[in-house]
């Protein structure tokens, strides 16, 4: 079982021939309406891989969030934990894309900012889970009062920090695997994590805080893998990207899965990778994120 604490968007994504500029009324080709947000895509993600999974996190009362509960719920996700807060928009984000494929993006996260960690709740919630699964699109407090309490509870806790801020001292021994983009890693031990040999440095500096694992994810050159016997570096396949929107998301939902399996971390990594490169071959959030059957049949990088 693995506990998700973390957003929910709808990602309204509007095909546009070009932005518009000040003033200016553009007709654009579509509309979708897409569920998204980086906390309920890894938990599709970790649904599809195969996981139990249970989301903590809030909507707002209205169509939107009505639409994201029912996706999850389709999805097998157990939703008895997600609040619906009066007075709040469900978390949107509104997606422009270009005809050249340039994104434009507007968030709000509406009812996500209210997302509070009820102590006793998550601890029942967490016993006997593999982990508690983080991101910082939720109020950083209760993110971090959530990782404090799971911990307690003798549950690991995987965190994706995204979108990046400063970790706070107390919460890294707390960490058992970390999961980085490049930008990520950069910002948080402030040296390049551009190539796997960078991306292995700062992934070593990032361990050296207390952390038993870390993930650089580097996009097209796929990820690096850090623990106690150093870095490997697991190339991707070469595939056509459509759109990466949810290729982390993809990747950490099928790492953690992988892991709660007790799968080796090297093994975790790799399924990730080939997770994330069927996920950025299909338009969208969580729709793109494949099953695992669909993962298991496709090639190894
Ligand atoms: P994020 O989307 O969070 O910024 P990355 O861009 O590093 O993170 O992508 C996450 C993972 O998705 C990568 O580790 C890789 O496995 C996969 N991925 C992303 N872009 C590509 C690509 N162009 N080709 C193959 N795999 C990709």
């Amino acid at each position: 079982r693995i506990v998700v604490l973390g957003s929910l968007n709808m990602d309204l994504v509007l095909r546009v021939p070009h932005a518009p500029a000040a003033g200016e009324t553009l007709l654009g080709h579509s509309i979708a309406t897409i569920p998204g947000g980086k906390g309920a895509n890894q938990a599709v993600s970790c649904a599809r891989e195969g996981g139990h999974v249970q989301m903590i996190g809030c909507v707002g009362d209205d169509a939107h969030g009505a639409a994201l509960r029912d996706s999850l719920q389709r999805d097998g996700i157990d939703t008895a934990a997600l609040r619906t807060v009066a007075g709040e928009p469900t978390g949107t984000a509104l997606i422009l894309v270009e005809d050249g494929g340039q994104n434009r993006i507007v968030m709000i996260p509406g009812a996500n900012a209210r997302v509070e960690v009820d102590e006793a709740a998550l601890k029942q919630q967490v016993q006997g889970a593999a982990f508690l699964v983080a991101q910082f699109e939720t109020p950083m407090e209760q993110v971090a009062r959530g990782i404090a309490v799971a911990h307690g509870a003798g549950c690991k806790v995987l965190l994706n920090p995204s979108p990046v801020q400063a970790i706070a001292e107390p919460l890294w021994p707390l960490i058992d695997t970390l999961v980085v983009n490049e930008i990520e890693a950069q910002t948080l031990c402030g040296q390049s994590a551009d190539s796997p040999q960078e991306a292995a440095q700062a992934g070593q500096a990032l361990r050296a805080r207390g952390i038993a694992r870390v993930v650089v994810t580097l996009g097209a050159r796929g990820a690096v893998a850090v623990d106690a016997d150093g870095a490997r570096h697991h190339p991707a396949p070469k595939v056509q990207a459509v759109d990466t929107t949810a290729a982390g998301d993809t990747f950490l939902g099928a790492l953690a899965v992988a892991l709660g399996e007790g799968q080796s971390f090297d093994e975790a990594v790799r399924l990730g990778i080939r997770a994330a490169a069927l996920c950025i071959q299909q338009p969208g959030a969580q729709p793109s994120i494949p099953q695992r059957d669909a993962v298991l049949r496709s090639p190894m990088p």
